[in-house]
């Protein structure tokens, strides 16, 4: 697994504050993608030990409560799937009322079988490919309007 960058507090991506991970590498290339430096592959940096220390130990870092998104880049593709279902794993285990928010280009009806394995650990997926022709300022968490948002957990509050 490849990632791009964390960043401590966001408020673009997810409910409330959250700590975000991009992962790097896209095979999608979707018109209009607003981050095309995700899409290489070689580029970024490996996901260590470390960045999964940084992001338990700092999650609730000065007293903020955050949740954990994840974005691409593909944190589904098949070069990112088994870290990010580890770290989605690894953090549940410790922040279990937590919530993960993930995004993907891929479609929920269409994961396969590795991919299905992250709908264990996260709350909310964001599905599929931003589309230019459909995009939509106004819309909360998703670029265009083709994209879905899905309450992975069935919590009340996304
Ligand atoms: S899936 Fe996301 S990161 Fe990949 S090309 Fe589309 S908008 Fe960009």
């Amino acid at each position: 697994m490849r990632i791009s960058k964390i960043k401590d507090n966001d408020i673009a991506n997810g409910q409330g504050i959250v700590m975000s991970l991009w992962t790097q590498g896209c095979p999608h290339h979707c018109k209009g993608c607003f981050n095309p430096e995700t899409w290489d592959f070689n580029s970024g940096r490996e996901f260590k030990q470390e960045d999964l220390n940084y992001i338990i130990e700092n999650i609730d870092k000065n007293n903020i409560k955050r949740n954990l998104s994840i974005l691409g880049g593909e944190p589904l593709c098949s070069q990112n799937i088994d870290g990010v279902v580890d770290l989605c794993r690894r953090f549940k285990e410790i922040y279990p009322n937590k919530k993960i928010y993930v995004w993907t280009g891929y479609i929920l009806e269409n994961l396969n079988e590795a991919q299905n394995q992250i709908l264990k650990y996260i709350d909310v997926l964001v599905d599929g490919k931003f589309e230019e022709d459909r995009k939509d300022l106004s819309l909360v968490m998703r670029g265009s309007n083709n994209q879905k948002i899905i309450n992975v957990s069935n919590n009340n509050q996304l």
